[in-house]
Formats: structure tokens, sequence, C-alpha cells
């Protein structure tokens, strides 16, 4: 399943980047696996993502909401971490991954502000300058998490071109990336962007389904479950919570695990306000990789739609444009509208209230119809806090 030496999953991935940022992205490639890999590393980042970031998250068997569905439903508790998503996990690893590189700055894109937060926290931790990219009109909708990052020490800079989003943001990001390749680090906070991003960014959030295996070997005697559920923006929760589950279990006896990552449908997949990626989308280039985006046939990037600036994205990562074309995993989408019903549904059944993002994982459990005796895990990716603006209004009307 893992990636190759060029950097892709089967058709997808590679490196697809100006000429200028060879230099940059190849330090990367050569050096990443040999630090991340060191017992060094590995000591250093456990301890971070016990002390600083509160991990292990509890998968925690969700008794109200399995009673409903008629089946057994385990939660992982991503929205429990330091910053409130499971955001926190790939910044950790990366900044570590900085310093070990000599690297003095930090450079970041955000779309609804959750990693330039989860940025802004660790460059504030390990003393660095931090520059955040972010559009226009991202920083307008999102003002709480411009003032939090501002507060960490962070510098948020407006993305002024085009439509004045992530995707924008992103083009800046690497433009500074190019003007600055001695001192500054680019942390991504996806598993989309050229090779070796997505692998790294799967390999700090494969955490997730690493306690999950133990977690639910704890809790039921099976390390397995029969689903597991994530939403999907560029794709690093869902990556998370597939990792440890993707190969086939050896044991003929052992089923495998289902990997379902549901998308965003927006107002309904034709309805032109949508972005469900995998329904809507053709093999093309996004940020430097080789994957699945919602273009016309100019090549032309097609402007997403989703209630949630979280899955608000026109691709996926490649690995998991590999894994929708090789059938391992199925993308599903659920519309604004369903996401919303079933963060409510959450709420008075179990006293959480998800992030928008989630609540299209959690949605998707209308459509399972899992048998009784059956287990499901949905990876909870973040808390619901900065959504309520959203949630209010629903409940005016
Ligand atoms: C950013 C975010 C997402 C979407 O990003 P992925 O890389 O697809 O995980 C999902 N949920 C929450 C809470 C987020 O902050």
């Amino acid at each position: 399943m893992g990636v190759d030496k060029k950097g892709f999953f089967g058709d997808f991935g590679g490196a697809f980047i100006p000429e200028m940022l060879f230099p940059n992205v190849e330090e990367l490639q050569k050096n990443y696996l040999g630090i991340i890999n060191s017992s060094q590393f590995i000591k250093e980042l456990s301890v971070l993502l016990r002390d600083y970031a509160g991990r292990p998250s509890p998968l925690y068997f969700a008794s109200r909401l399995s009673n409903h569905y008629k089946t057994r439903i385990f939660l992982k508790r991503e929205d429990l971490n330091h910053t409130g998503s499971h955001k926190i996990n790939n910044t950790l690893g990366q900044i570590l991954l900085a310093k070990k590189l000599g690297k003095t700055r930090i450079i970041a894109e955000t779309g609804a502000g959750q990693h330039g937060v989860a940025t802004a926290t660790v460059c504030a931790l390990f003393g660095l300058e931090c520059v955040v990219f972010m559009g226009e009109k991202d920083m307008k909708r999102q003002k709480p998490n411009v003032e939090r990052m501002k507060m960490l020490g962070a510098k948020v800079i407006a993305a002024t071109c085009g439509s004045k989003t992530l995707k924008d943001a992103t083009n800046e990001a690497i433009r500074d990336w190019i003007s600055n390749p001695g001192n500054t680090y680019y942390l991504i906070g996806s598993v989309v962007g050229p090779h070796p991003y997505p692998d790294m960014v799967a390999k700090f959030q494969s955490v997730i389904s690493k306690e999950i295996k133990q977690q639910l070997k704890e809790k039921t005697g099976n390390e397995n479950p029969d689903y597991v559920l994530a939403c999907v923006g560029g794709g690093s929760n869902a990556m998370g919570a597939f990792y440890h589950f993707i190969d086939k279990p050896k044991s003929k006896k052992k089923k495998k695990v289902n990997l379902i990552g549901v998308e965003a449908a927006g107002k309904g997949i034709n309805s032109g306000f949508s972005a469900a990626t995998t329904a809507l989308g053709t093999e093309g280039i996004i940020h430097g990789s080789k994957t699945i985006l919602m273009q016309n046939s100019d090549g032309q990037i097609t402007e997403p739609h989703s209630i949630s600036a979280g899955l608000d994205y026109p691709g996926i990562g490649p690995q998991h444009a590999h894994l929708f074309k090789t059938k391992r995993a199925i993308y599903p989408s659920v519309t604004d509208n369903e996401a919303l019903k079933a963060a409510f549904l959450l709420a008075k059944l179990e006293g959480i209230i998800p992030a928008l993002e989630s609540a299209h994982a959690l949605a998707y459990l209308e459509k399972l119809y899992a048998k009784e005796k059956e287990t499901v895990v949905v990876c909870l990716s973040g808390r619901g806090d900065k959504d309520m603006e959203t949630f209010l209004a629903m409940m005016d009307k």
C-alpha cells in the first residue's frame, strides 16, 4: 500500500512543482524518513503527543447513539485534543522535523483557520517565527481563529487573489517558500501537496488508527472493527483513521475492515454547490500532486462549496485517490443539511457537539445500515465550538 520511491500511490501522487522549489522539496524527500524514524524523534514526539496534546484520545462507546442506529458505535475522540481537533498530531510532528532540519521560520496555509491555529500553537511552543496565509474571504468568515493565531504570536497574511479562499492561500504560501528557501519550512495541513507531504502527514496522523486498534482490542477483544468512518477534506483525519487497517488481515479468519471516507455534497452533488470530489472530479494536478480534483474541461478548478469550511476543498490527497480507484475504500457524500441534522442528534443523544466536518461522518450512519453485532468506529475529528454560529442559525429556523 505504501508510497513508492518517486512518491506515488499507484497512479497518484508525485511532486509536480516549479523548478525553483526542487531544492526545498528534495531536502525533505531525502531526510524525512531518516529523521522521523529515529528513536530520538519517536521519543520526543510521543512525549509531546501525551503531555501537550493529551493523547491517547479516548475511544468512547456511544451507547445511546448505538441504540438509535441498532449497532455498536465507538467514537474516536480527536475533538478532545489540545486545539480541538486532529490537526495538532501533524503540526507537532512537522515542527519537530523543521527543528531537526535547522529551520527558523514556519509558513502555513489555512482555510477555516484550524490548521493555522494548530501551527501558530506549535510555533509558540518551539519559539519559531510563524507566518500563516489565509484567503481574505476566509479571514472574514473565520474571525475568531484569526484572533487566536494573532494571540499566539503568528502573522496572518491575507491572500487577495482569485476566490480569496484556501487554494489562493496555498498559492501564496508556495510563492513565499520559493523566495525563502534557506530558513523556511512549509508546514502543510493535510495529506496533500508534493511528495513527501502526503506520506509524511499520513504517518503523523496514523497514531489515530494505532490507538483505535489497541483500545478496541481492550474493549471488545477484537482489534478490527467492521467499519471505519471519517470525513474527507484533504483527507488527513481519514488517512490517520484508516492507516493501520488498509492492509487486509493476513489470517483468513479475520475480516477486512470496510473503510468509508465521507465527502461534503454541499447543497447536493449536482447542485453546482458541492465539494464531493470523487463524485464530480477527474484526474489532474493540484498543489503539486497528481490526484482527483474538481475541474472543468479546460483544467480550471471548480469552486467547491460546503457548509463546513474544513471540507471546502476541490481535491483529495493522492493516497485517497488511489484507495478510491482500487476500491479499497469508498467515498460517499452527505449534504449540508444531513450533516447539520447529525450534529444535533449527537448533541442530544451523547452530550457532544461535533465539528461540522466530523458531523459529515456521523451523518453517514443513516445510510450505513450496519448490523446489530457489527462494530463501527467514527473518527470525531474535532469539536463544534467554532461552528456555533451556523448551529444557532439552524435553531432559529
Ligand atoms: C481541517 C479539518 C478537517 C478536514 O481536514 P482533513 O485533512 O480531511 O482531515 C476535518 N475535521 C476537522 C475538525 C478539521 O479541523
